[in-house]
């Protein structure tokens, strides 16, 4: 995509956004919850829908002019339907976020309970964090990870349910390399009579693909996010029986949004159908083979796996058995220096703080949309080995980041 008409009307945001061009297209995106969209997604996304208001659903809004911005909805919905089997879902929530927002608008009252995963166990924030609103307007009680093995403690959660009578459980997770056991966990749901809610928003595109198992009639709800494993660009997402369309399209909106962003709908319509395409699930089960080749590669390098491996598109590292005296936040720094872009993470059992914890999170998903295979990733654990191993030595990391130029050069990205 060319910023020539934005360079001539603003310079100042065209070198922004040329410059985000030049990183993306220069370093390794490796923060699990990111990948890049196709030029197509991008064009509908940047289309005149931006313009339209478009509040209520296909068939049925309150304002007119509305036949385009009705035919990219239907088809971003049966898309959907197709991907994920589900009998109705909702396409306009604007993040992952909004999404969850609108299940507990849709079927909880203020006060109500739920039970999520801790977020240093790999939750999220909207699972009722005391800084989300979900952890202020409902009480929250948390289940964990066993520390010993890094996997779901589903023992655990289930007396945890019976002990706290929660109206909705969370499943789905920010940081959890392992397979969710969505019918064991819809298992604890029936015991104490509580929805379910999965929010699958890293492994959306893992499922629709057939390489995760599913949520969809499972679980009451799946949520999920567009602009992570399926590249849809950025949004959310809400499936549900059809007995609960109607709450869930109420909750959505009037009650936590107004009109929808069309041009990103448009988006998620055109990533959905790119992700119908049998060459889709080439690239979700590659996104996962290139984790495990990564996480092998680490593991022989020394460096400690949560849960020991992984099923899905990240890696969780442990940086205290191998290296106690470095943190995450350091090697997560070293490592942009050299052109690897991922995160630090906090890790189950964390001893350090949130801000500067003692792991870091690397994700597959940006690097096979980028074209790299098991070999091409089992190189990357070596480069981030030897940043690991030396986050504070200059000629390291030059060299590291020489070897991320020569490897950006062969697999291109955007034009
Ligand atoms: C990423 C994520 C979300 C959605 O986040 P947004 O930034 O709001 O799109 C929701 N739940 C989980 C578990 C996530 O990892």
């Amino acid at each position: 995509m060319s910023y020539e008409t934005v360079r001539e009307a603003d310079p100042a945001v065209a070198d922004a956004l040329e410059g985000e061009r030049g990183r993306q297209n220069d370093t390794l995106a490796m923060i699990a919850s990111e990948n890049h969209v196709s030029e197509a997604v991008m064009e509908a996304q940047s289309s005149e829908l931006t313009n339209k208001y478009a509040e209520g659903y296909p068939g049925e809004r309150y304002y007119g002019g509305c036949e385009y911005a009705d035919d990219v909805e239907e088809l971003a919905i049966d898309r959907a339907k197709e991907l994920w089997g589900a009998d109705h879902v909702n396409v306009q929530p604007h993040s992952g976020s909004q999404a969850n927002m609108g299940v507990y608008l849709g079927v909880l009252e203020p006060g109500d309970k739920i039970l999520s995963l801790d977020l240093t166990h790999g939750g999220h924030l909207s699972h009722g964090h005391p800084a989300n609103f979900a952890g202020q307007v409902y009480e929250v009680e948390q289940y964990k990870v066993d520390e010993e093995t890094g996997y779901i403690d589903y023992e655990g959660l289930h007396d945890h349910a019976e002990e706290f009578d929660p109206d909705i459980i969370v499943s789905g997770y920010s940081a959890y390399p392992r397979e969710v056991d969505f019918e064991r966990i819809q298992e604890a749901a029936d015991a104490v009579d509580a929805y379910h809610l999965a929010d699958i928003a890293h492994i959306t595109g893992l499922v629709a693909a057939g390489v995760h198992e599913s949520p969809v009639g499972v679980a009451d709800f799946v949520t999920g996010s567009t602009h992570k494993t399926i590249r849809a660009g950025r949004g959310g997402i809400i499936m549900c029986d059809e007995e609960y369309a109607d709450d869930i399209d109420a909750a959505v909106f009037p009650g936590s949004q107004g009109g929808p962003l069309m041009h990103n709908v448009a988006g998620k319509a055109v990533g959905f159908g790119e992700a119908l395409a049998p060459e889709f699930e080439q690239y979700a089960q590659q996104t996962v083979d290139n984790a495990v080749a990564l996480g092998e590669r680490l593991k022989e390098h020394g460096l400690s796996l949560v849960s020991g491996g992984t099923d899905n598109h990240l890696v969780l590292i442990d940086l205290r058995p191998s290296h106690p005296d470095t943190t995450g936040k350091e090697v997560e720094e070293a490592l942009e220096e050299a052109g690897i872009v991922l995160n630090a993470n906090t890790v189950p059992g964390e001893t350090r703080s949130a801000f500067n914890p003692s792991g870091i999170r690397a994700g597959t998903p940006g690097l096979t949309t980028r074209g790299f295979d098991e070999d091409a990733c089992r190189e990357v654990a070596d480069l981030i080995y030897k940043v690991v191993d030396a986050p504070h030595d200059d000629d390291v990391v030059a060299e590291v980041s020489d070897r991320v130029d020569e490897m950006t050069n062969e697999y291109t990205l955007y034009e």
